[in-house]
């Protein structure tokens, strides 16, 4: 058994007995690193300890570096380029978190999952170039599975990252059935090139496999768009997690393959759940083509189909606001667009001041990624247990006075539990048309993602407040604070 040279333990300062045994020690260290990462991802079920979890992963991750330099001893000069990789990777990370908005977090984690693929795929293909004489069979299924799925998982990210961004549209060929005909070639270029891998792993088998789980991430993903996308997004998270479990195996990392489990099992669940939101089957996400995210036909979302708005200000609107008794706002994509959410708080705290129930209501997939509300009304502070979800409010909305929907419109649609021919048909959503009073806030009468009317607006108890949703939260913030609403209970508290 190997026991620590100089290098590492030099570095560190510590001085550790000599017979200590590297193997010994980075086990232990792995050990602790896969309790600290299961403990992260059970945490980030929950809103409330979702950030202490986030921390906890990445200490898990820290952890894992480590476990892995002492099991590897570099010597100096490797040192050198490890530390410079981390520092490099280390600042991108940095940047790129302080920099980006939170409404463009899908891209974000659909670029990092190509970056989880890609370095799967690098490892097993440095492997198979280089260091192929050493592994048995399981080592390269491990490394034909690793290229395979990383290649898929870099290719499909990298497409599923430049949809969302407004890059790339989807193209009329890819609706058509060839496509199906087209990937299952590309799939069967992949088997090829897999079967005959052992043979000759640094060459033409190699090429074929890479080249073509490449072109087949494109094949799978470009099809896709629309409403499917955050299902793709979390279904490229699951594999970029298979592709590191399938690295572990190629370097034989037991701490690669439990976390790459991990990953690949968590982006399932987080898919299932998504798929269940939005009232689709993976099979259709994935073979279905693209859903929604265009203008409906025949003007369907536009300002012209409406014929029965009913329009106020907001000094209306906060009338209605003072004499209710339990308020329920609906936050949506538009809420995060206006960055509304500090001065929604601050009006859920003045009408709390007046005696009021406050609540929010949140759906799975309002916003633009999983979890965006909870994310933007935690910047506010706004106490968790005030945030309650879409089948617990659900009942909740016969007995509520004032319902204000907040830059929020596919997941407060009636249609999409009474019109049969509504794109969002069979999706669950917040059923907003059944409280007394909804005031929806929002710049137009345009449509949301999925581009279709909305049924809500023209309802009798529906009344649009047209605004930036900051803007209008303000407004409606003056109206109160003249009505002189709050300070009355405010002196009796005090
Ligand atoms: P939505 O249906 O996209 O509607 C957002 C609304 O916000 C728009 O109708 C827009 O109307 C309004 N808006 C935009 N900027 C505003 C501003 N500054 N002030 C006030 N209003 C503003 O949003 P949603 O109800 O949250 O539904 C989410 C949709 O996105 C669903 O279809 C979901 O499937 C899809 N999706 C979700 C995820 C996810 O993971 N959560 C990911 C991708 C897609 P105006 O232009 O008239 O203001």
């Amino acid at each position: 058994m190997a026991t620590l040279t100089p290098y590492l333990p030099s570095l560190l300062g510590l001085d550790l007995p000599a017979n200590l045994s590297i193997d010994w020690l980075s086990g232990a260290i792995d050990l602790v690193a896969v309790l600290l990462l299961a403990l992260g991802i059970k945490g980030l079920s929950k809103v409330r300890s979702a950030r202490g979890a986030n921390q906890l992963a990445a200490a898990a991750m820290g952890l894992a570096v480590v476990g892995l330099l002492i099991d590897l001893n570099p010597s100096p000069t490797t040192w050198l380029w490890i530390a410079a990789g981390s520092a490099a990777g280390g600042l991108a990370g940095l940047i790129t978190a302080q920099r980006v908005p939170m409404t463009a977090m899908p891209e974000v984690v659909a670029l990092f999952n190509g970056c989880g693929g890609l370095a799967s795929l690098l490892v097993a293909l440095g492997v198979s170039l280089y260091d192929a004489e050493g592994s048995d069979l399981v080592g390269l299924i491990s490394i034909a599975v690793s290229v395979f799925v990383g290649a898929i998982t870099f290719s499909g990210s990298i497409v599923a990252m430049a949809k969302l961004q407004g890059w790339l549209d989807t193209p009329g060929w890819t609706q058509s059935p060839l496509r199906h005909v087209v990937n299952i070639a590309l799939a069967v270029v992949c088997l090829i090139g897999a079967v005959l891998l052992p043979g000759d792993p640094g060459g033409l088998p190699l090429l074929l496999l890479t080249v073509g789980s490449t072109l087949l991430g494109i094949g799978v993903t470009l099809p896709i768009g629309g409403a499917d996308m955050p299902v793709v997004i979390s279904l490229l998270n699951s594999y970029s997690g298979v592709a590191a479990a399938a690295a572990g195996f190629v370097v034989g990392s037991q701490l690669l393959i439990v976390a790459g489990a991990m990953v690949g099992a968590a982006g399932l669940i987080l898919t299932q759940v998504m798929c269940t939101a939005m009232n689709r089957s993976l099979v259709s996400v994935l073979f279905g083509g693209a859903l929604g995210g265009t203008p409906a036909v025949g003007g369907g979302g536009s300002e012209a189909g409406y014929t029965r708005i009913t329009s106020c200000s907001p000094e209306e609107c906060a009338m209605a606001l003072e004499t209710a008794e339990r308020v329920v706002f609906v936050p949506g994509y538009g809420l995060a667009v206006a960055q509304a959410q500090h001065a929604l708080r601050e009006l859920s705290k003045l009408l709390e001041a007046n005696g009021t129930e406050v609540t929010y209501a949140i759906h799975p997939v309002a916003g633009r990624m999983p979890g965006h509300m909870n994310v933007l009304l935690a910047e506010a502070d706004v106490p968790y247990e005030q945030l309650v979800e879409m089948d617990m409010i659900n009942p909740e909305f016969p007995r509520t006075d004032v319902v204000i929907v907040l830059g929020a419109n596919d997941v407060v649609n009636p249609d999409a539990k009474s019109d049969p021919s509504s794109p969002l048909y069979g999706m669950p959503v917040l059923e907003v048309d059944q409280a007394r009073q909804v005031f929806v806030v929002k710049r137009s009468l345009g449509a949301g993602y999925a581009g279709i009317a909305n049924a809500l607006f023209e309802l009798p108890q529906t009344a649009m407040v047209f605004g930036d949703a900051k803007a209008v939260l303000n407004g409606l913030l003056s109206e109160l604070r003249e009505m002189g609403v709050g300070k009355a209970k405010q002196k009796v508290a005090a």
